[in-house]
């Protein structure tokens, strides 16, 4: 028997611009009567949530954010809970499923959104052509040492790594960390990049070495590219070749 009463959307709404959402995203919140989210991104999708009721919560509270969105969806109301990028990714999927077992008679479903790896790789050039590794410099919920392993094997393993929450006003200096960390294993003229505020006013890519790169100043709305043995930089672009004879 399916007893489901309610469903709750999860949905990762792209790097910003509408026209970066997929159209299952759309659809979605285009269905939904509540939108639960942080005031940035319910604002980037504002011209879809006309008259839907707005709940915006504060960073760092995400449990109680999921759980407001439980409780909405039990008063009967269609919930859709919203991340940047892909709500898989660093975002609130995992944690509305692990809130899940408290609340029988609640389905979610996750709808898929492009990450910020991919989104800024494609601004960038191609510098995921071949495999990578994308690592959080967040400390918040992992602990250093273990973003510090997980950096030197990415490296050790010559994988192209993304960095995601490369710097917070409380960790300015955490890019500079990172190259640190890596520093005896990537040469200094090793084809890098970033890309700020992919997909929003002010997108900024740049190309740039290995050692530039130390020095680079960026925020938490910069992803990073740190490139492979076989990437390399051209007319300002970052590209990793796939390995075609040509
Ligand atoms: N769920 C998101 C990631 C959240 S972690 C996703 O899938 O994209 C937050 C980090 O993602 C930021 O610190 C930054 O490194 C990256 N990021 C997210 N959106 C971005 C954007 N529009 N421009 C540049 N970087 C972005």
């Amino acid at each position: 028997m399916n007893d489901i009463k309610n469903t709750i959307y999860i949905i990762g709404i792209g790097p910003g611009d509408i026209s970066m959402m997929t159209g299952e995203a759309i659809e979605a919140i285009k269905a939904s009567d509540t939108i639960v989210g942080y005031p940035v991104y319910l604002k980037l999708v504002e011209e879809l949530t006309t008259g839907k009721e707005l709940i915006a919560t504060p960073m760092k509270q995400e449990v109680e954010r999921c759980r407001m969105a439980y409780e909405e969806a039990a008063k009967g109301k269609k919930v859709a809970v919203i991340s940047s990028g892909d709500a898989g990714i660093y975002g609130m999927a995992s944690l509305m499923y692990e809130l899940l077992p408290e609340h029988p008679g609640t389905e979610l479903k996750v709808i898929a959104g492009i990450t910020a790896a991919n989104s800024g790789a494609a601004v960038l050039g191609a510098p995921l052509s071949g495999d990578f590794a994308v690592i959080s410099m967040s400390d918040l919920l992992t602990p250093f040492e273990l973003i510090e392993k997980r950096l030197r094997a990415a490296a050790e393993a010559d994988m192209v790594i993304v960095l995601y929450n490369p710097a917070s006003h409380k960790r300015k200096d955490y890019l500079k960390k990172a190259c640190e960390i890596i520093g005896d294993i990537i040469p200094s003229d090793r084809a890098c990049g970033y890309v700020k505020n992919i997909g929003r006013e002010g997108e900024e890519p740049v190309a740039l070495t290995f050692s530039e790169l130390r020095e680079a100043e960026v925020d938490m709305f910069t992803t990073v590219y740190i490139g492979n043995s076989n990437s390399f930089i051209m007319d300002g672009r970052m590209i990793t070749r796939r390995g075609y004879d040509i």
